[in-house]
């Protein structure tokens, strides 16, 4: 039997918890004691959950000690310790749907209900804030405290009685409410406003003080102070929301606690509900995340308790949360990654934000890669590097922004990162005003610039994109993703298909079209750079004389000035734009992203043998329409026209001619048939197949057209 039961537990297991375990412990120091995390929320909860699931996989690894077994930390020094009369639980979380689905059936299978049977619940927001008790006696405000390891807290009294929304003696408010309690141990959740929290963080980093990760952190940092005037100064509030030991009353449900504790004068968030299933919960769960945003305070879930407390006594407790309770939470807002670069977008308005490329990272199922640092002071302040780690928050629709960096996890190899005091768009100094945050480029057109700029760079004889006409341009300007053109070929469908009207196939035919422009010829990629004085033809020149691009960069003014055609201006313009730092980095871009030029074909010229003659056509013709033979003979270099006259040298006469073959006789001009103008090509060394296979064949373009 005995033997039976032992089994080999593998060594990387062993290994795993223990790894675990000790992670989690410094986080848990950070966090309950430092109120300062270095991972967030979720990449905490991830830890945790890996270690439940082990330990519950392999019973035999828990020990005492573990996190899992413990739902806080010991009370810091320098506070009384409190100890809690009942002991203040945590709560189990569930991510997922069915995981709430679930509990609910647990419930049941506990209790040995039917299946099909319903329970009621409350259901209530989550509160990001600090769980604490407060002790009334004989209806006098006693002792409050911290949550503590569950079972002995911090003696906050003091602190908590800066807490305006707390009184200090309950009261009977109604006349339908109970008597005060003998004795009655209140639960609630401490917390700051955004507004409140927003304050608090934007003093800190005026200060050069790291911030506060979240609410939470920040309510907690506020109470655990002390000095109560610190704590007088930050303006926390309270939500209460359960009891511990009572003495003197006897509630029934937990929505007799939720109704009764306001007539005593305390305060209940106002959307509590009761709910008759576990589906409703869900339902609640759902209509209060699309609210999230709007709420003043921060919530990261809901609660569902079971509504009947004799039934909590029938669940009872599992080693550090309870079987009646759950915490059904949302999306997570805020993950950890690394910051890669900083680049420098200028909006409509000319302001100059710092954009940080991040390593990608997931933060409530959505990939961000971009997140703005705000301004130049934030990461002075802050002292944030590239190559750091940072916290990354994405709540709502906002823009996914820095909270703060995590100097905890430096190696060293980190890089300052250098406000430009020059715009990234037309190079203008850029200008701060006094009292203002903000970089701004002073030249008023320099957006517009940068949307041309990209425009030219995608035009038709330069790199020749398909889709990317001005509303693109601008909306690709706009949302920092272009900031120069290389920055084109580094987007992928999915970041196209952020720009408005965009779905997955116009995306893609987008990205296509980029993907095709990178085959191109060096003539239209120096035009496509949009030199100064180097046109398409002056372009085409210094690719004909260059050949390549390094040569044509290391090119000195003089050995521009002396090649015909190029004059002094264009020859300084074009050594300037090449020796800028920024065109180069451009440039390079441009090439890392897999531009390549063709050999341009060697055209030769179609040969004017018609040169200084007129023609003029009429009647129809076998071989070719009436403008066919037109284009024919301006190509081969001659003049057609309509209108007989002496200066004309032939009348191609056709099938039923017209007044003009009357006209040529009279004026004694030269007629020909149609088989007498292909024998005088055939003289001049034209066969019909050439004008077939070849001169006609290229379509209807100009005629300098360059074809054999
Ligand atoms: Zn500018």
């Amino acid at each position: 039997m005995a033997e039976e039961s032992k089994r080999e537990i593998p060594p990387e297991i062993i290994e795993r918890v223990k790894k675990l375990r000790e992670e989690i412990e410094y986080h848990n120091y950070r966090y309950y004691v430092l109120d300062s995390p270095v991972i967030s929320d979720a990449e905490y909860d991830a830890l945790m959950r890996e270690l439940r699931e082990l330990e519950a996989k392999y019973p035999e690894l828990i020990t005492p000690d573990s996190p899992t077994q413990r739902v806080g930390f010991k009370p810091a020094e320098g506070f009384k310790e409190v100890p809690h009369k009942e002991p203040m639980l945590s709560l189990d979380d569930a991510m997922e749907e069915a995981e709430v689905i679930e509990f609910d059936k647990r419930i049941k299978r506990f209790l040995n209900l039917p299946e099909n049977m319903s329970i009621e619940y409350t259901v209530e927001p989550k509160i990001d804030g600090v769980a604490v008790e407060l002790v009334y006696e004989d209806g006098l405000f006693t002792v409050g405290s911290t949550r503590g390891d569950g079972y002995v807290g911090e003696d906050v009294t003091n602190n908590i009685k800066t807490i305006k929304t707390i009184p200090l003696r309950l009261r009977k408010f109604s006349e339908d409410a109970p008597d005060i309690p003998k004795r009655i141990d209140i639960r609630g959740e401490v917390y700051l406003t955004k507004e409140e929290f927003k304050r608090i963080n934007e003093e800190r980093i005026a200060k050069k003080e790291i911030p506060f990760a979240n609410p939470r952190n920040a309510a907690a940092g506020s109470l655990r102070q002390l000095d109560p005037q610190i704590t007088a100064k930050r303006r926390l509030d309270i939500f209460c929301y359960g009891v511990g030991y009572v003495e003197g009353y006897q509630f029934k449900t937990q929505w007799e606690i939720l109704e009764t504790l306001p007539k005593w004068g305390l305060k209940v968030n106002p959307l509590v509900k009761k709910v008759s299933n576990i589906e409703e919960a869900i339902k609640y769960h759902h209509e209060i995340e699309k609210i999230r945003d709007t709420l003043p305070y921060e919530i990261d879930g809901i609660v569902i308790k079971v509504n009947d407390l004799s039934l909590w006594e029938k669940l009872g407790t599992k080693a550090r949360s309870p079987r009646y309770a759950l915490a059904y939470k949302f999306q997570p807002t805020q993950a950890t990654t690394q910051l890669i670069d900083v680049v420098f977008q200028v909006g409509r308005t000319g302001a100059v934000t710092p954009v940080a490329i991040l390593k990608p990272v997931k933060i409530g199922g959505v990939i961000v890669e971009r997140a703005t640092l705000h301004n130049e002071d934030f990461i002075k302040n802050l002292d944030i590097r590239i190559g750091d780690y940072v916290l990354v928050q994405r709540a709502g629709d906002v823009i996914p922004e820095i909270v703060m960096p995590i100097k905890e996890r430096r190696t060293g190899e980190e890089r300052e990162i250098h406000f430009p005091t020059h715009c990234p768009i037309c190079g203008s100094n850029l200008i701060r005003k006094p009292g203002e945050a903000i970089w701004r480029c002073p030249n008023k057109a320099c957006y517009a610039q940068g949307v041309r700029r990209l425009l030219h760079f995608a035009s038709r004889n330069a790199m020749n994109i398909e889709g990317l006409g001005e509303k693109v341009a601008r909306d690709l300007v706009d949302r920092g993703m272009v900031q120069t053109p290389a920055d084109l070929y580094y987007l992928k469908v999915e970041d196209f298909m952020k720009l408005p009207g965009f779905a997955y196939k116009k995306a893609k035919n987008l990205y296509n079209a980029i993907q095709k422009s990178k085959k191109t010829t060096l003539a239209r990629f120096l035009y496509a750079l949009g030199i100064r004085h180097v046109g398409e033809a002056m372009a085409q020149l210094l690719a004909e004389k260059f050949k390549s691009l390094d040569k044509l960069m290391q090119a000195s003014m003089v050995d521009l000035a002396s090649i015909p055609g190029i004059g002094p201006e264009a020859a300084r313009s074009i050594v300037e734009f090449f020796k800028d730092e920024e065109n180069r980095k451009i440039i390079e871009r441009l090439l890392q992203a897999g531009i390549t030029f063709e050999e341009e074909e060697k055209a030769e010229e179609i040969p004017k043998v018609l040169e200084g003659l007129t023609f003029v056509f009429t009647g129809t013709l076998k071989n070719f329409t009436r403008d066919e033979v037109k284009e024919l003979v301006t190509r081969l270099g001659a003049k057609a026209t309509d209108s007989v006259s002496r200066n004309v040298n032939f009348v191609v006469v056709g099938e039923a001619p017209g007044s003009k073959y009357q006209k040529a006789l009279s004026l004694g001009v030269k007629t020909i048939n149609e088989e007498e103008f292909l024998k005088l090509l055939e003289e001049k060394g034209i066969t019909l197949e050439d004008i077939k296979t070849k001169i006609l064949k290229e379509g209807k373009t100009e005629a300098k057209t360059t074809l054999f």
